[in-house]
């Protein structure tokens, strides 16, 4: 079994199962949250006889890479995990000088097959457990402590659809959360969602303070469900209905996502009619050119098509930003994660 899998308190009640007293429970989930051991061996606070039984029970580290791609400007880390049952993931770390964002996993694989999604194109294997979801980011955590850095910001906009896995990655976030752990504040944490409206209307319910970002990436329907097939059974205006839900719940604004794909969503017309559909919603649109996989002819649009729809949005009053493609040369873009390094 994984240790990540429990939370304090569970680990408290196994405390009370093995008749040890309660505050090993607290050393335990120091070890693995503050200190960051990554061997049972490290826990010199435990008694030997109870490192033994932990370790003939339980394992802290699940994940073995297998694959490591550099970008070629140094600022971009692919890593590739194999799981113990082989299935393999991808995590992604973007350095910004003493600023370390984490993009991290949900799923082996990803049922909604988006078609410019290499994820989406492999199809879905299994949900990852909340320790294994855990497991990425105490990975880099450890490595790069070594250096002095901790994570800065976590992006569950990896590998699979978080909302589809939503009791895992959210215990995730809690466990990762938790300030007498690794006290990662919830702000930091953004949930990229194709956009499952039941989901987004529990995640409004819960008023957490974590981040989301829906992936709209067009203004009509037809467009939309060409790119996602998920828009056919949630179509837009659902979606909105949910996202203004969200804001009306929690207060928070929210981010869309918009991959501009030349001839495809990055004409002007395109600008205009979302802001329509946007006026008045707490929002800023996160426009990015599209990044290349081989399982899709769409092309990225040009920086100017793509600042011409920045200021489309803008002048309609909807805060647009274009963002910098990272890690293309590496297939670690966005929407790129499909495990052939
Ligand atoms: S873009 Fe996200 S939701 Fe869509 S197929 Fe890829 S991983 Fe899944």
């Amino acid at each position: 079994m994984l240790i990540y899998d429990h939370d304090l308190s569970s680990l408290e009640e196994l405390a009370s199962a093995w008749n040890v007293p309660g505050y090993r429970a607290t050393q335990i989930w120091e070890g693995l949250y503050q200190h960051l051991y990554a061997s049972w061996e490290d826990f010199t606070a435990l008694p030997a006889a109870l490192r033994s039984r932990l370790a003939a029970e339980f394992e802290i580290s699940p994940l073995v890479p297998v694959a490591r791609l550099d970008s070629s400007d140094g600022q971009t880390h692919k890593t590739a995990f194999r799981l113990a049952d082989e299935l393999q993931i991808e995590v992604v770390a973007m350095r910004y000088t003493r600023r370390v964002t984490l993009c991290i996993s949900s799923q082996a694989g990803c049922a909604m097959g988006c078609v410019f999604c290499a994820t989406g194109q492999m199809g879905f294997k299994r949900h990852l457990t909340s320790g294994e979801i855990v497991a990425q980011v105490m990975y880099f955590a450890r490595e790069l402590k070594l250096e002095g850095l901790k994570p800065t910001n976590i992006v569950v906009m990896g590998m699979g659809e978080p909302f589809h896995n939503y009791t895992n990655t959210m215990a995730a976030i809690d466990r990762l959360n938790n300030a007498k752990g690794f006290s990662f504040g919830a702000r930091r944490f953004t949930i990229s969602t194709v956009g499952l409206p039941a989901m987004i209307r529990r995640f409004a319910d819960e008023k957490r303070q974590v981040n989301l970002a829906i992936s709209l990436h067009a203004a009509d329907d037809a467009t939309r469900s060409s790119m996602l097939p998920i828009n056919k059974k949630y179509p837009i205006e659902e979606i909105l209905d949910a996202c203004r839900y969200y804001t009306s719940q929690t207060g928070r604004r929210l981010t869309f996502e918009w991959a501009l794909i030349d001839n495809v969503n990055d004409s002007p017309e395109q600008a205009r009619a979302v802001a329509v559909r946007l006026r008045g919603l707490l929002c800023h649109v996160n426009a990015i050119p599209l990044n290349p996989t081989t399982g899709y002819a769409g092309k990225a649009t040009t920086r100017q098509r793509a600042l011409l729809f920045k200021s489309e949005l803008e002048r309609a009053g909807i805060p647009c930003s274009v963002r910098l493609r990272r890690g293309i040369d590496i297939a670690a873009g966005c929407g790129q994660l499909a495990v052939d390094v």
